[in-house]
């Protein structure tokens, strides 16, 4: 059985960019008028639900760090924004500061300094050490081969993601945001969409005035329906390439207490997770094949083994003894442009935007990203200065590069 719905804003993906971005649009447009579309209400494929929830303000552009920045206030005082009204219970969604922790060694030393002067100027509590500070602060690392390292005194840690995104959910819920369970399925001119309600088994027509594409690793594909429907000089290619990425729980019985979100030259990322650790290689591998991402599969321990683990025991002896506990196989919505947000209007078609692309730090952003969206969508001035991070520089091919990628 076939439905028609009429809304102003469809947006398409229920993770933290579309939440973020319906939560802030119910300032300016009636909630009723707001519809979401995510077909998979228990989130086992997105990266919201898979994220390290991890926050830093050590970035090397501005941008990123005034992201960081405004939604750390957010995130600290999230009861204040997100409780729903005539709820008892305060919002907490685990909240722990923990720094991270940048290595360098004499051929990067010199771009560690620049992040660092960058992070200065805009007021971000970093502290720059010589290689014997770091001796001191953190006896524990072989710093043989560094030269620098920097940490953050405040406003860098780490949530449980599946709590930001229920308290999410829950306040655009009770504001009147319509949530369906439903996927893209196919565009149509003049501002049509189809798609397939999973709760009803129908195929329901919706028409809107306002499209955000918030569908992750995802948002190629869904791009690309859009695009099948537009005339030639209005496609868009969207730079969006899911990256497959494993995470290993690990112990470590001599292992450091409170390790930080610890950047092991060349390729290592790890940070204590309670008494044990998450782990895992910075280096992904990027996938076209929507079929892979349907079924993501489950971690081999021969991963650790062969990328991870003589990195990690070389950069912290205590963990030649390390158990493997368990993992988990995620995917980036990796911009292949320049690793960077992309947040903004569509580039030739009115009225369609995108919040796509944080190859790795979107969760951290995505409260002050989804309000500078919505700030754009209706017509007011963002927040922060974030037009670098418009759709613009695809057109151009003018890439934007954050050098601090993990
Ligand atoms: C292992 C891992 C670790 C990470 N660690 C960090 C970190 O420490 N710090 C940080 O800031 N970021 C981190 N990230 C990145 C961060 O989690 C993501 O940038 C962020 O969650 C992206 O949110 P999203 O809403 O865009 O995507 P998602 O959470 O993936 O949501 C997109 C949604 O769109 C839905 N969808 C797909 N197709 C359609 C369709 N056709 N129609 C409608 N809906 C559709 C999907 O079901 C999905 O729920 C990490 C990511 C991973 C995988």
């Amino acid at each position: 059985m076939a439905g028609r719905l009429l809304k102003d804003v469809v947006i398409a993906g229920g993770g933290v960019m579309g939440m973020s971005t319906a939560f802030n649009l119910t300032k300016f447009t009636h909630p009723s008028k707001i519809c979401m579309l995510e077909p998979d209400p228990t989130y086992v494929r997105s990266a919201s639900a898979l994220s390290w929830a991890s926050i830093r303000q050590q970035f090397s552009l501005a941008e990123n760090i005034k992201l960081s920045q405004s939604s750390i206030k957010f995130i600290k005082d999230i009861d204040q924004y997100l409780r729903v009204q005539g709820e008892e219970d305060a919002i907490d969604i685990n909240y722990k500061h923990g720094s991270y922790l940048f290595l360098a060694r004499e051929e990067t030393a010199h771009l560690l300094e620049e992040n660092i002067a960058v992070q200065k100027e805009a007021n971000v509590k970093v502290n720059r050490y010589s290689q014997s500070e770091l001796k001191a602060k953190y006896p524990y690392l072989n710093l043989e081969d560094i030269v620098l390292g920097s940490d953050c005194g405040e406003d860098e840690g780490w949530f449980d993601p599946w709590l930001l995104l229920s308290a999410y959910k829950n306040k655009i819920k009770s504001l009147g945001v319509e949530i369906i369970n439903a996927r893209v399925a196919e565009f149509r001119p003049d501002k049509v969409l189809l798609v397939h309600n999973k709760t009803t088994n129908d195929t329901l027509t919706l028409h809107y005035n306002k499209f955000v594409n918030a569908t992750g690793i995802h948002a190629k594909f869904t791009n690309n329906l859009l695009n099948e429907v537009l005339p030639s000089d209005s496609k868009f290619d969207l730079p969006v390439t899911p990256q497959r990425n494993f995470t290993f729980n690990i112990a470590c019985k001599d292992g450091p207490a409170n390790l930080p979100l610890t950047l092991c030259p060349l390729k290592t990322v790890i940070r204590s997770e309670g008494p044990n650790y998450i782990v895992k290689s910075s280096v992904g591998t990027l996938t076209d094949n929507q079929e892979e991402l349907e079924d993501f599969g489950d971690v081999d321990d021969a991963n650790f083994v062969e990328d991870i683990w003589e990195n990690l025991a070389y950069r912290i002896p205590a963990f030649e003894a390390t158990k493997i506990l368990g993992g988990w196989v995620g995917y980036y919505e990796y911009n292949t442009l320049d690793q960077n947000a992309l947040i903004g209007r569509h580039p030739a078609v009115a009225d369609h935007y995108f919040i796509n692309g944080f190859s790795g730090h979107g969760i951290q952003q995505s409260p002050a990203a989804g309000q500078c969206l919505a700030e754009i969508m209706c017509g007011v001035e963002p927040h922060l200065d974030i037009a670098a991070l418009s759709l613009e520089r695809v057109v151009e091919n003018k890439p934007y590069r954050e050098r601090n990628i993990l």
